[in-house]
């Protein structure tokens, strides 16, 4: 499966390979919201695989006509997909989002504050990839217009590094992997991120997911969980 697909299909394919993988392996892709660097992708990806789409009503049609014609599966709470079962978790974000649970990994971006289903959530989880998007400082300094940080600041924006690294001290003393992942490509650095996270997670297992590359191949299975492959 993918979750989400924002990149074209040659560099989706491109990145997987360099993992080991083939995309003509993927059997669905499953969409958490309508924004573009979330299913920018999805058409011609789910076109050219013949692969069902699966996405909640509101989201469909709030981007069906940048998608184009697919095979659309929707889903409001938990669903499956052949043996995986997937559980959609509450995120909050100025559009219809969710995050997703499939068994002990969660996967938590595009939200401005953390929500009870995912303090809820994380307590069953073994690894997590979170957003961690942008340093307060360089977003406050940057050059973004005013409306457009203080979208971004808001509870329904997305998660500074501070928020993320704070979730995972107050919620994920017990999880064995962390990626940090969906990094402002104008507000933040790698650097920036795992100085918020050391800072208060000293001695957690964590990756910094980038922007312009795949980040590995893991292993998410209990007392494994975390090992790179
Ligand atoms: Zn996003
Ligand atoms: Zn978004």
């Amino acid at each position: 499966m993918l979750f989400d697909a924002g990149k074209s299909f040659s560099e989706t394919a491109g990145r997987m390979a360099l993992l080991g993988k083939e995309i003509r392996e993927v059997d669905g892709i499953v969409l958490s919201h309508a924004h573009g660097d979330h299913y920018q992708g999805i058409g011609p990806i789910a076109r050219r695989l013949a692969i069902p789409v699966y996405v909640r009503k509101e989201v469909y049609s709030a981007c069906r006509w940048k998608l184009g014609p697919l095979n659309v599966r929707h889903f409001e709470g938990e669903f499956r997909i052949k043996e995986l079962a997937i559980t959609p978790i509450e995120t909050s974000h100025d559009v219809t989002s969710c995050g997703f649970v499939v068994g002990r990994f969660g996967m938590f971006t595009d939200t401005g504050c953390v929500t009870s289903q995912m303090k809820e959530a994380i307590r069953e989880l073994d690894a997590v990839l979170l957003e961690s998007n942008y340093d307060e400082e360089m977003l406050m300094n940057g050059p973004y217009p005013r409306l457009l940080k203080e979208r971004i600041l808001s509870a329904r924006g997305h998660l500074s590094n501070d928020d993320a690294s704070d979730f995972i001290r107050r919620h994920g003393s017990h999880l064995s992997m962390v990626f940090l992942a969906h990094l402002s490509g104008q507000n933040n650095t790698a650097e920036k991120v795992r100085e918020a996270f050391e800072s208060l997670n000293a001695d957690r297992p964590y990756v910094v997911c980038s922007r312009s590359r795949q980040t590995g191949t893991y292993l998410l299975n209990g007392r494994g969980s975390g090992l790179e492959i």
